[in-house]
């Protein structure tokens, strides 16, 4: 990793850093707005990088309202809750 934005916990803070670092090879495709500091990830919606650094960070902000689960993605949780819980 090339700079060390992750040692503070704000996440908005990262994804700002991830749209501005100028240490990233950065192409001028719309598509890699933002960069991922930590892996090759790359998107265009800050909400999709929020959801993608939550992975690095291992915090997990979908949670199960049935049961004690929760996951940092919601395509995971809604997973989770249609073979668990039988909920479509
Ligand atoms: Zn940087
Ligand atoms: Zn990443
Ligand atoms: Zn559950």
């Amino acid at each position: 990793m090339h700079c060390s934005v992750f040692e503070c916990s704000n996440v908005e803070e990262v994804i700002t850093h991830c749209e501005s670092c100028s240490h990233m090879p950065r192409t001028k495709s719309y598509k890699q707005r933002y960069m991922c500091i930590m892996c090759s990830y790359c998107g265009y919606q800050r909400a999709q990088m929020r959801g993608h650094l939550f992975s690095h960070t291992g915090l997990k902000p979908y949670r199960c309202e049935h049961c004690q689960f929760s996951s940092a993605r919601n395509s995971d949780l809604l997973k989770h809750v249609r073979i668990k819980h039988g909920i479509v």
